[in-house]
């Protein structure tokens, strides 16, 4: 009975999450940000240089990267750790790994 219950109420949870937006589902992200970053940025002259379309600002999901002005900011904190910028980048310029045990993204209500 108990099992039935629990599979009602994941079936209800996963409807609502169908419908939502990806920016209303990225609310529902909780994350522990450690205090340094799990991402770099190996060479800022690169992006400023040889990289026009700045694509690592469109592909991240979180929009983590920020081009401002002459150099890239990176938010680490809101990042969902998906890798898509281990190998989006054209330059292979952002070193990517996983946020230290018990942080980055610790729960996903959707
Ligand atoms: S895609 Fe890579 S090279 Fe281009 S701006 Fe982003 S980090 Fe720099
Ligand atoms: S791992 Fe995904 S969410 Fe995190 S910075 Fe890279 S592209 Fe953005």
């Amino acid at each position: 009975m108990r099992g039935a219950a629990n599979a009602r109420r994941e079936e209800a949870a996963d409807k609502a999450a169908k419908g939502r937006t990806i920016e209303e589902k990225q609310y529902l992200v909780r994350f522990n940000a450690d205090t340094r970053s799990h991402l770099h940025v190996l060479d800022p002259e690169i992006c400023l240089t040889r990289c026009p379309d700045k694509i690592c600002t469109i592909f991240c999901p979180a929009e983590v990267y920020k081009w401002e002005g002459a150099r890239m900011h990176v938010g680490y904190e809101g990042c969902h750790e998906c890798g898509s910028c281990r190998i989006g980048c054209p330059h292979e310029n952002i070193k990517w790994e996983y946020p230290r045990g018990g942080y980055g993204v610790v729960f996903r209500l959707g």
